[in-house]
C-alpha cells in the first residue's frame, strides 16, 4: 500500500476515535534502536518510545532473536497449560520486586486488564469495594479503567461505582493555592477527609502511579505517598502500585517508581515497557493477596510463550546494560540540558519528572500560568519537522512528555535537544513572541 492508500483505508476502516498525534498522520514504516522511518524514508529521533514502550530500542536483538526461536518452538498454550517462558518470567519478578515481597504473577495482555485484575483482587482479599484514586491519573479504557482515570478527556461512558479521587500532589498547580513544603503537603493529608466523607471508611485499596504519565508527568514531593500510606493504611486499603509507565527502571536507580517514595505496595501493575512492544500486563502481589483471589478466571493470551519470552529478554537486557543506572546518568544530563532550555524559551513554565521520564510544560505567560496547549501541538509539528518524534499529555494537553528508550546515551540527549530547541524557536517566532 501507498502511504496515502494507509491513510485513507485507516479513515474508512478503522473507528474514528483511533487518532493521530499529527495533522498529517505519520505512516511509519520501520524502525532501530532509538530511530523511526516513515514511509517516505524521513528519519526521526524517537524521544517518545512508543509511549513509554519500547524500553530497550526498537527491533532490539537481543529480546527479538530470543523472540524469534519461542515463536518457532511454541506459540500459544493459554493459562491453562503450565510452559517455561511464563514460570522464568514470573520467578525473575517476583525477585525484583520491592523487598522482594510481591511473588504472584498474573499475566493478560495489556495495562488496562492488569489494573482491573489488581482492583478485582484488592475488592476479594479486603471483602471491601471502595477504592481511591488520584485526580489526573490514567489506568486504563476499560469501564474501570476509565472511572479511575482522574482525567474527564479520557472518560467515555458511565462510570462504575465505588471509586472517589483524591487530589493529586499538582505542585505546579496546587488544588489548594498553597506552595511547597509550607503547605504541610495537604493534598496528602486531605486523603482521610476524603475517606471520612466520600466512603463508608472501609476500603479496599488505593491506586496510583507513583509519577503520573498521562497526566503530564505529575511529581509529587518526597514524603506525599509516604503520608497518604498510613492514611490508606489506618482505613484498611491496600496500596496498588501502577507501574504501567514508571516500571522497569524507568525513573533511575529502582526498578520501580514507587521504590524512589519508599513505600512498599500490595500490588503493582505493569505493561508496555514490559515486553519492549509485545502485548502484555502483569499484575504482581504479595502472595496472602494475591491467594485472596478465589475461584476461576483465565485469559487466553496471558503469559503465552512468546510475550513472556519477549518480557524476560528486556529484563534480562536491562540488568546486563546496566540501564537502572543509564536512566539516572542520562536522566540527570537530559533534565539538565532541559533546565537550559527552560531559561531560553519562555514558553516552557515547568521541567519535571525523574531518570530518563521527563516533561516540559508549556504555559503562554509564566506569571498566569495559562496553558499553552495551541502552542503545544504546533511544538509537537514543529519537532516531526526537525525529526523529533516526543509526546503529549496532562489535562490542558500542554504538557511534552519525553520518554527515550532507556539505551539512549548523552550524543542522544545532544541530538533531542538541538532539535527541541530549533522547534520551541520556531513556534516562538510563529507566536512573534521571541525573547
Ligand atoms: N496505566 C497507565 C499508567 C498508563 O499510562 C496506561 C496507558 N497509557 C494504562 C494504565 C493502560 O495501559 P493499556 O493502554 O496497555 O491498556
Amino acid at each position: 500500500m501507498t502511504k496515502d492508500e494507509i491513510i485513507l483505508a485507516n479513515k474508512e476502516f478503522l473507528f474514528p476515535a483511533v487518532f493521530h498525534l499529527y495533522r498529517r498522520p505519520l505512516v511509519v514504516a520501520r524502525a532501530k534502536d532509538q530511530y523511526v522511518w516513515d514511509a517516505d524514508g524521513n528519519q526521526y529521533l524517537d524521544f517518545l518510545g512508543g509511549i513509554v514502550t519500547v524500553s530497550v530500542g526498537h527491533c532490539n536483538d537481543e529480546v527479538n532473536s530470543k523472540v524469534h526461536r519461542q515463536l518457532d518452538t511454541l506459540q500459544h498454550v493459554s493459562t491453562l497449560f503450565a510452559n517455561e517462558p511464563q514460570a522464568a518470567l514470573a520467578r525473575k519478578i517476583a525477585s525484583l520486586t520491592p523487598g522482594g515481597k510481591l511473588t504472584k504473577s498474573f499475566f493478560t495482555n495489556s495495562g488496562t486488564e492488569a489494573n482491573e485484575t489488581a482492583i478485582l483482587t484488592a475488592r476479594c482479599y479486603t471483602g471491601s469495594t471502595e477504592i481511591i484514586a488520584l485526580r489526573h491519573s490514567y489506568h486504563g479504557r476499560s469501564a474501570m479503567g476509565m472511572t479511575l482515570t482522574g482525567q474527564g478527556t479520557w472518560r467515555l461512558g458511565p462510570p462504575q461505582a465505588g471509586i472517589v479521587h483524591a487530589h493529586s500532589a499538582y505542585c505546579y498547580r496546587c488544588p489548594f493555592g498553597l506552595t511547597y513544603p509550607e503547605c504541610d503537603v495537604r493534598c496528602a493529608r486531605d486523603v482521610e477527609e476524603l475517606i471520612r466523607t466520600t466512603t463508608t471508611g472501609r476500603i479496599a485499596g488505593f491506586i496510583a502511579e507513583p509519577i503520573q504519565g498521562v497526566g503530564g508527568f505529575v511529581t509529587p514531593p518526597r514524603e506525599y505517598f509516604q503520608i497518604v500510606e498510613k492514611i490508606v493504611r489506618n482505613y484498611g486499603g491496600i496500596w496498588i502500585s501502577d507501574e504501567v509507565q514508571t516500571g522497569w527502571g524507568r525513573t533511575g536507580g529502582k526498578w520501580f517508581g514507587i521504590e524512589q517514595w519508599g513505600v512498599i505496595p500490595d500490588i503493582i501493575t505493569g505493561a508496555k515497557g514490559l515486553a519492549n512492544g509485545s502485548p502484555i500486563g502483569l499484575t504482581v502481589a504479595r502472595p496472602e493477596v494475591a491467594d485472596g483471589l478465589k475461584g476461576m478466571t483465565l485469559s487466553t493470551f496471558g503469559g503465552n510463550p512468546v510475550t513472556a519470552t519477549a518480557a524476560k529478554a528486556v529484563i534480562d537486557f536491562i540488568e546486563d546494560q546496566k540501564l537502572l543506572d543509564n536512566c539516572t546518568a542520562t536522566g540527570a544530563y537530559l533534565r539538565a540540558r532541559l533546565e537550559e532550555l527552560k531559561a531560553k524559551h519562555e514558553l516552557i513554565g515547568d521541567v519535571r519528572g525523574m531518570g530518563l521520564m521527563q516533561a516540559l510544560e508549556l504555559v503562554e505567560d509564566r506569571r498566569t500560568k495559562k496553558p499553552a496547549t495551541a502552542q503545544t501541538l504546533m511544538l509537537l509539528e514543529a519537532a516531526r519537522e526537525n525529526g523529533l518524534l516526543v509526546g503529549k499529555g496532562g489535562l490542558y494537553g500542554n504538557v511534552i512528555r519525553v520518554t527515550p528508550p532507556m539505551n539512549i546515551g548523552r550524543s542522544d540527549v545532544d541530538h533531542f535537544i538541538e532539535a527541541m530547541d530549533k522547534s520551541l524557536a520556531a513556534c516562538a517566532a510563529a507566536a512573534g513572541s521571541a525573547r
